[in-house]
C-alpha cells in the first residue's frame, strides 16, 4: 500500500467524476494530468467534502452498482420510435446502469426498455458488474440514428428499437416492444447459414474459443437473463443470434 499525495486524490476524485458522467464516446477516459485540475483548484475552501483527507475511491475498489429507472418519453427515442409502433413512449422506461467495460472500469449507460421489464434487467444488470462481464457500450440505438447495423457494429449493446425481425422486412422484432436486448453485439454476432452480423463479429462464431463478452449457453450471462424470464437467441436452432435476450411480448 501507497500513500496517496494530495495530487494523486484530485486526479482520482476527477476518474471517477468522469466516469459518473458517462463515457459516451466509447473510449476509455483519459486519465487527468494532476497539473490540470480546475475542478477541484476552483471548488475553494469554503466547499465542504473538498478536504485531501476526504478518502477516494481507488482502482482497487470501483464504485458501487447504481441501476435507476425513469419513465422515458418521445425525445429519448427520437429516431427509434415513430407512430404506429407497437408501443408507445410512454411504455418505455430509461435506465440509467454500472457497467463494467473491457477497459476494466466502471461506466453509466443508458438503455431503453418495455417499463415492465425494468425492474428485472437492472437486477440482471446488477449481476453484471458484480462479477465483471465486460460490456462495451450501452447506449440507446438512438446514438446511432436508430440504426441496428451502425449499433451493432460499434458493439453496442442496446434493447429497445422499433424495428422489423432481423433478416425481415415486416413484422416487428421483440426490441420494437422493448423486451429484447442485444449484449455485446461483436462477441455475439447473428449468425444465419453464412451470413455474420455485425461482420466483425466473424472471428466470435467460433464459439469453442471463449473470450471475453462472449456469452454461452449456462454461464453466468445467460442465468441472469433466463433466471428473469427471457430466453436467448443461442438457443435457437433455426439460427443462432448470440446477442439476444427476449422476454414474451
Ligand atoms: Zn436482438
Amino acid at each position: 500500500m501507497r500513500r496517496w499525495t494530495q495530487y494523486q486524490l484530485a486526479g482520482a476524485t476527477l476518474a471517477v467524476a468522469a466516469l459518473l458522467a458517462g463515457c459516451a464516446g466509447g473510449e476509455p477516459a483519459a486519465r487527468p494530468e494532476p497539473a490540470r485540475t480546475p475542478a477541484a483548484a476552483s471548488s475553494g475552501p469554503s466547499v465542504p467534502g473538498a478536504s485531501p483527507a476526504d478518502p477516494a475511491p481507488s482502482a482497487s475498489s470501483p464504485p458501487a452498482f447504481r441501476g435507476v429507472a425513469v419513465n422515458a418519453t418521445a425525445a429519448d427515442v427520437p429516431r427509434s420510435w415513430r407512430s404506429g409502433c407497437p408501443v408507445g413512449p410512454e411504455q418505455l422506461s430509461r435506465l440509467t446502469l454500472t457497467y463494467w467495460g473491457f477497459d476494466a472500469r466502471a461506466h453509466d449507460g443508458t438503455l431503453i426498455v418495455h417499463r415492465s421489464v425494468a425492474q428485472g434487467l437492472i437486477t440482471v444488470f446488477q449481476t453484471l458488474y458484480r462479477d465483471r462481464f465486460p460490456i462495451r457500450l450501452l447506449e440507446p440505438v438512438d446514438a446511432y440514428d436508430g440504426s441496428d447495423d451502425a449499433s451493432m457494429a460499434a458493439d453496442n449493446t442496446s434493447a429497445f428499437n422499433c424495428r422489423p425481425i432481423t433478416g425481415s422486412t415486416s413484422g416487428f422484432s421483440v426490441h420494437s416492444y422493448g423486451k429484447a436486448i442485444d449484449v455485446d453485439t461483436v462477441e455475439n454476432p447473428y449468425v444465419k447459414g453464412t451470413l455474420v452480423q455485425p461482420p466483425a463479429g466473424k472471428p466470435f462464431t467460433n464459439r469453442a474459443n471463449v473470450r471475453p463478452g462472449m456469452i454461452r449457453h449456462g454461464d453466468r450471462v445467460w442465468r441472469a437473463f433466463t433466471t428473469h424470464g427471457f430466453t436467448w437467441g443461442g438457443d435457437w436452432h433455426s439460427l443462432k443470434d448470440y446477442q439476444h435476450f427476449e422476454f414474451p411480448i
